[in-house]
């Protein structure tokens, strides 16, 4: 069958790759001259590469590390010590760590928590540990529960001290979800959690030995195009054109640099883009149905990616750190984490600056300024002096609209990947998967998608035929 995807990022590929898999032919349009959507990278005038964001891949990603180990890509993968390191606010300069052992879980992650005496006391860890035992024992049916729940309300009604909120929980906070712990909703949090302790190396990272682009998207096309499948860049979906039953004829693509518009038609269609753009372009009577005016319960968090290049090495360490810092949240010092951007003298700090809300129609001069004043407290050693570091040069990524915002309640309005449509499916992060708006949870809608798909082509479902009606009048 020929399944037409509209969308180039990481859900929009996967689907591809597992319709290949499966036998059809998937013809894949991204808007964009650039592949990977929210992992897309660019290449600047010297030959550096900069990112949409600074991505971790975890060891709890199983369908991530299926993908990588079925396009044979596994050695790009550049596991760190299984540790997670907080800069310490209080004492400028150093820092503050979690060393899981290598023993089974959930020990490890215990022994991580216990052996830490910075951040937090026994009392506090005590108090944690007693507040977390529902999730412990319940599992993720309470999990699903405590989506009523912003993180801030959670702990409190669990009687957890705020202080533990403010020196851990901000830092996981903001590096899941972009936003702080009084507007997550509780399931993102305990659902990391979760998978943290229940999996030996569940929160042990990765990072990618190179752009994105290259090194994860490019092996994708590859394997995409040599079953039979095709990816075409610079071809946006205007519109979707519909049948008289309310399924779809066909995507107007919209005709660049002179073009005309063209119709492309397919047994099948997917949409693979972020919910933001979905919703615009949703055919008025779609937006009548349930299903689809769900999504409006669903809107992308601003963030922004941050590259400065500076004129010695600022740091060794080779980890993601969390930098606990009201501005930023993660960081990493990529000259010495990813082996395309190595530099023994010079650093290249990758940053995510979040919540973002108030800085997105800033100016990278003005952010940047922000950011430096930030960076003298992570690294005083080497901002005052008499020999200060310069800033060489910067790159400044914003997303206005990235992952869906995870506030309490937004559970009940993912989508999941079949609609009521006959021939229209859904892939993107955004649709319901057991993984939050990860990469992880975007390769999983692709691949629940293309299955979907696949299995409807097989035997089309008893109840297809029910599958809801559209009604044309508007
Ligand atoms: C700063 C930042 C840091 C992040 N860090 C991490 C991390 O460390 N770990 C992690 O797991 N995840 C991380 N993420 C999240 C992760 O990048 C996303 O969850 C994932 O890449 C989303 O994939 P997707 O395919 O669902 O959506 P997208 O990547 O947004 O792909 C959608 C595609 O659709 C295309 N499109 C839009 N409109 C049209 C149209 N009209 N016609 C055709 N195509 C269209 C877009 O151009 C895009 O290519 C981060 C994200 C950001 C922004």
């Amino acid at each position: 069958m020929r399944v037409l995807i509209a969308g180039a990022g990481l859900a929009g590929l996967s689907c591809a790759k597992y319709l290949v898999d499966a036998g059809h032919t998937p013809i894949v349009l991204e808007r964009r001259d650039v592949l990977g959507g929210k992992i897309a990278a660019w290449k600047d005038e010297d030959g550096d590469w900069y990112e949409t964001g600074l991505h971790i891949f975890f060891g709890a990603y199983p369908n991530m590390l299926q993908l990588f180990k079925e396009l044979n890509i596994e050695d790009r993968l550049q596991w760190k010590q299984h540790t997670m390191i907080f800069n310490q606010p209080e004492n400028p300069g150093t820092y503050s760590r979690f060393d899981f052992p290598d023993i089974p879980a959930p020990v490890n992650g215990l022994v991580a928590i216990l052996r830490n005496n910075d951040m937090l006391t026994w009392g506090e860890k005590i108090k944690f540990g007693m507040g977390l035992l529902p999730a412990i024992v319940r599992g993720q049916g309470y999990v699903e529960e405590m989506d009523q729940y912003s993180w801030s309300e959670w702990m409190a009604k669990q009687n957890i001290p705020p202080r533990v909120e403010k020196e851990v929980f901000i830092a996981m906070s903001k590096a899941l979800n972009f936003i702080n712990p009084d507007e997550i909703s509780a399931t993102i949090l305990l659902t990391a959690l979760n998978r943290f302790l229940q999996e030996k190396n569940g929160s042990k990272m990765a990072f990618l030995d190179g752009s994105p682009t290259e090194r994860l998207c490019e092996p994708l096309v590859d394997y995409i195009t040599a079953g039979g499948g095709e990816v075409h860049l610079n071809q946006p979906l205007k519109e979707i054109l519909l049948n008289a039953d309310g399924s779809v004829k066909g995507y107007l693509i919209r005709g660049l640099n002179g073009e005309e518009d063209k119709v492309v038609t397919a047994d099948i269609y997917v949409s693979a883009l972020p919910v933001d753009p979905l919703k615009v372009i949703l055919p008025p009577v779609w937006k009548e149905m349930e299903f689809f005016q769900k999504l409006e319960g669903l809107e992308g968090v601003p963030v922004i990616n941050l590259h400065m290049w500076f004129d010695r090495k600022l740091t060794n360490i080779d980890h993601l750190l969390f930098s606990r810092s009201p501005l930023l949240s993660v960081y990493a010092d990529m000259s010495n984490t990813c082996k395309a951007y190595a530099d023994e003298n010079k650093s290249m700090l990758e940053l995510v600056l979040a919540p973002a809300a108030e800085w997105i129609n800033k100016s990278d001069e003005e952010i940047i300024a922000a950011t430096v004043s930030e960076l003298e407290k992570l690294f005083p050693q080497h901002f005052g002096g008499d020999n200060p570091t310069k800033l060489l040069k910067y790159h400044v990524v914003k997303t206005p609209r990235s992952v869906y915002k995870a506030t309490p309640g937004r559970q009940s309005y993912r989508p999941p990947q079949k609609t009521p449509l006959k021939n229209f499916y859904l892939a993107g992060d955004y649709t319901m998967q057991q993984y939050l708006g990860s990469m992880e949870g975007a390769v999983l809608s692709g691949k629940l998608a293309a299955g979907e798909i696949a299995q409807d082509a097989l035997a089309p479902s008893p109840d297809s035929s029910d599958r809801q009606p559209v009604s044309l009048v508007s």
